[in-house]
């Protein structure tokens, strides 16, 4: 027998939170886009949507959530098929393995996560493969975490320097994760620092590096984020509730 992960009655229930929660999340969106200076239309939503359903996550994009964001290639490859992206985009955001690349071509509009040459120039040759280009964000390790994935930050020009010259993908901004032991203050000070980064490389005006997305802000601390200039939210479990391991 196949195995769901819900029943027909705990799907209806979470459909019904979810629109709760999304409701709630445009709302905070909103206000923090207004308290920023910005139009809350600037500001894109992302569901983050690892371990939830294909069946919750569709009901999320008929709900109007138009941005996806995977964290695990096999996950992503296993959904995919059920997806229905015709008025959805869908996006990478977890840690990549440079041998994973190629099962994400055709799948995904953007690569969040570029944080090695190696890394970027594989996409770049994948893309070459499959005749195509690819968007990609460089992940900034703000908080300097040894076991974080990431640029350091005093390498991020460098590296945005070599990675510029690749063929086929093209730099569309910066995302970060702050270390999650940080104070409320203390994320607020990495939300900024990402913030000065992202102005200081655009007014730079590299070749094939635009900033357009500063993707910061999780369930957690998205408000936040955007208060200190994000325009790229990932939200994940505020949206879709606590998230349900399978055991397999
Ligand atoms: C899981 C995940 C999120 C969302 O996390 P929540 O705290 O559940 O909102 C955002 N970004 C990345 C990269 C993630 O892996």
């Amino acid at each position: 027998m196949m195995e769901k992960l819900y029943s027909e009655q705990e799907y209806a229930q979470r459909f019904v939170s979810v629109e709760e929660n999304l409701k709630r999340i445009r709302e905070d969106i909103a206000e923090a886009a207004r308290k920023s200076g910005r139009d809350p239309q600037e500001i894109t939503l992302l569901a983050a949507t690892k371990t939830v359903p294909a069946e919750v996550i569709n009901h999320a994009i008929t709900l109007g959530v138009r941005q996806i964001g995977e964290n695990r290639v096999q996950e992503l490859c296993e959904k995919f098929d059920k997806l229905d992206l015709s008025q959805c985009g869908c996006q990478f955001i977890g840690h990549l393995q440079t041998n994973k690349v190629k099962n994400l071509m055709g799948k995904v509009s953007m690569i969040q996560s570029v944080d090695s040459v190696k890394l970027a120039g594989e996409i770049s040759r994948q893309c070459g493969v499959h005749n195509t280009q690819m968007d990609v964000l460089v992940e900034v390790n703000i908080g300097r975490e040894e076991n974080k994935s990431g640029v350091d930050p005093d390498a991020l020009m460098d590296f945005l320097a070599e990675i510029s010259s690749l063929p086929s993908i093209y730099v569309r901004g910066l995302m970060a994760i702050p270390p999650a032991d940080a104070s409320e203050k203390e994320t607020m000070q990495f939300f900024s620092k990402m913030q000065q980064y992202f102005v200081d490389i655009k007014t730079q005006k590299i070749d094939n590096v635009s900033m357009d997305y500063l993707s910061m802000g999780m369930s957690a601390d998205y408000a936040q984020a955007i208060l200190a200039g994000a325009n790229m939210v990932r939200v994940g479990s505020a949206l879709f509730g606590a998230r349900v391991y399978k055991n397999t």
